[in-house]
């Protein structure tokens, strides 16, 4: 960690210091010389105007660019134009000054270091000689030219790689993760948030030039702005979606959702316009307006929700806001038409590997928390209010799963049916709270008696079943016995309330070939049985 972010100020220190010197930018009013440039060397360029950057104009342009009087011209110097991505450039460099077409994007162009600027190599005896360029088209975003000594611009470059290198493989990481996540948890709005992350890795891919070490030759290359402005607007469609889902903005504030929505169709279909021409002006900054108002949009309504308590939305705002930070400084800095600064080349990736981090882990969280929840609802739901036995609901699974262990191990199992005698006039008599004090003292007597790995709910109103592991008929009824006295000597008086409160239990065993249905029913036979010879007693079913 602190090696990443030693990199990260190096590379934050060099840009700004070993880049940022030593070169004189001269836009010309006219072609230089007779525009043959055969001895431009010698040609002096008259008019000229001073300007921070190399921006597109309406018609061609040319520019003078120099190293400062006074650097260290004796050694060899690279000239760096920043942002030219696809922009038709002209080079002439001295000493011959022959018409170098130029390109980020061609890999024909053969450059020193990598493609994260357009690099022009000067030799010692070149290095106080002008370069002149020839700008046929281009953005409307200035190009910011640099100079500096071939092996500072060497380590400067290597750093930038590096980081690079980090950026893509942490946002790869997490792409992965995401995609996991969505398919293991069946969470399939991470999908969305995939896709995101997938649309940063191909924005930093063609932000640092690195798309051509990828595409090599392919046609595709030409088009990477295109695919720049379609992935990453997809991406954005995509992730906000996600957030919307992410911040329940449609659960607390259902307008809003419906606003942000309609944002996003919108932005969907300038998409269009964009991939028609990604140059296109108004389509760029409607979809940079749109980041700025959902990023605000999104920040309110995590600021509200995380002062309502919510941890999900600190989260969001923590990882989202140096992200949203990040991406407002860059649309701004559009917005104006201004070149963005060397800071932002590291902040505002890094900013993307923080918040799909945080996002990642956050959902992470959210997904525990929801088992978590759909746990102890499942807990609840098979739990009995009153006496905390389990009910019914899982009591058949748990019961089959019983017999098959009797029958694959050749085990004995027994079950007994309870139903507590004259319930009725109890509840009569008494009222229905002391059948409610009767019922969870029977719960009492019965946890007691049985082990873990006995099977116990509360099957009805005032009936209880019973399955015993491993025990025959003998253990059986003699915990039934136990059962019947237990019942009988604690029942008698219920809150000074003289209840006698007794049970019948019909009790059967497990014989090959039974099913849950044939013991229940030959166990409910029994007690019948047990009810009919005159309650408080145990009938044991010897059918065969
Ligand atoms: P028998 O000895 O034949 O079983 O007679 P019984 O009165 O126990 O049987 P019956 O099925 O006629 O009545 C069962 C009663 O159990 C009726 C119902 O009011 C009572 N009961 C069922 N569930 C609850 C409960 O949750 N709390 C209370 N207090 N009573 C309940
Ligand atoms: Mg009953
Ligand atoms: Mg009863």
């Amino acid at each position: 960690m602190i090696r990443v972010l030693c990199l990260c100020l190096a590379c934050c220190l060099f840009a700004s210091s070993a880049l940022a010197r030593d070169v004189e930018v001269m836009r010309l009013t006219s072609a230089p010389a007779d525009n043959t440039l055969a001895s431009v060397r010698t040609a002096e360029a008259t008019a000229w105007v001073e300007a921070d950057a190399i921006r597109k104009q309406e018609q061609p342009t040319w520019w003078r660019l120099q190293i400062a009087p006074g650097a260290d011209t004796s050694t060899e110097w690279i000239v760096a134009l920043k942002e030219t991505y696809d922009a038709e450039l002209v080079a002439y460099l001295p000493p011959e000054y022959r018409a170098q077409p130029i390109s980020i994007f061609d890999p024909a162009w053969q450059q020193i270091g990598s493609r994260h600027r357009l690099s022009l190599r000067l030799a010692g005896n070149d290095a106080s000689a002008p370069i002149y360029l020839q700008l046929f088209n281009g953005r409307q975003q200035p190009m910011q030219v640099s100079a500096a000594p071939l092996a500072d611009y060497i380590a400067v470059d290597l750093d930038r790689v590096r980081f690079t290198s980090m950026i893509l493989s942490a946002l790869l990481l997490l792409g992965v993760v995401a995609a996991v996540y969505s398919v293991a948890l069946r969470q399939w709005h991470l999908l969305l948030f995939g896709a995101w992350v997938m649309s940063a890795v191909i924005y930093v891919l063609v932000m640092s030039g690195e798309i051509v070490a990828l595409l090599g030759d392919s046609p595709l290359l030409r088009h990477a702005m295109r695919l720049l402005a379609l992935s990453i607007n997809l991406g954005m469609v995509a992730v906000y979606i996600f957030i919307i889902r992410f911040l329940s903005i449609r659960e607390h504030y259902p307008r809003l959702a419906r606003v942000m929505y309609t944002i996003l169709g919108v932005i969907v279909l300038l998409i269009g316009v964009s991939i028609l021409d990604p140059r296109t002006l108004i389509a760029n900054q409607f979809v940079n307006i749109a980041v700025v108002v959902l990023a605000l949009l999104s920040l309110g309504v995590a600021a509200g929700r995380a002062r309502a308590g919510s941890v999900h939305a600190w989260f969001f705002l923590g990882g989202w806001g140096c992200l949203t930070f990040a991406g407002m400084t860059r649309a701004m800095y559009f917005l104006q038409y201004r070149g963005t600064p060397d800071w932002l080349e590291i902040a505002h990736p890094s900013a993307q590997v923080l918040g799909a981090l945080v996002l990642v882990l956050a959902t992470a969280r959210a997904v525990r928390h929801a088992e978590r929840e759909l746990l102890m609802a499942r807990r609840v739901a098979a739990t009995d209010a009153l006496t905390r036995l389990p009910n019914r609901n899982q009591f058949d699974d748990d019961l089959a799963e019983l017999v098959q262990q009797a029958e694959e191990d050749d085990q004995q199992l027994s079950v007994m049916f309870l139903d507590l005698d004259h319930f009725k006039a109890i509840n009569d008599r008494h009222g229905h709270a002391i059948g409610d004090r009767c019922l969870v003292l029977v719960g009492n007597i019965l946890r007691r008696h049985v082990r873990a790995s006995d099977l116990i709910v509360r099957y009805g109103g005032e009936e209880f079943v019973l399955a015993l592991e491993g025990a025959g008929r003998e253990r059986g009824m003699a915990a039934a016995e136990e059962l019947r006295l237990a019942v009988e000597q604690e029942g008698r008086e219920i809150e000074g309330r003289a209840v006698h409160l007794t049970v019948s239990i019909g009790l059967t065993d497990y014989r090959a070939g039974d099913q849950v249905e044939s013991l229940l029913t030959r166990a409910d036979a029994a007690l019948y049985r047990a009810k009919r010879e005159g309650r408080n007693r145990l009938a044991v079913d010897l059918s065969t």
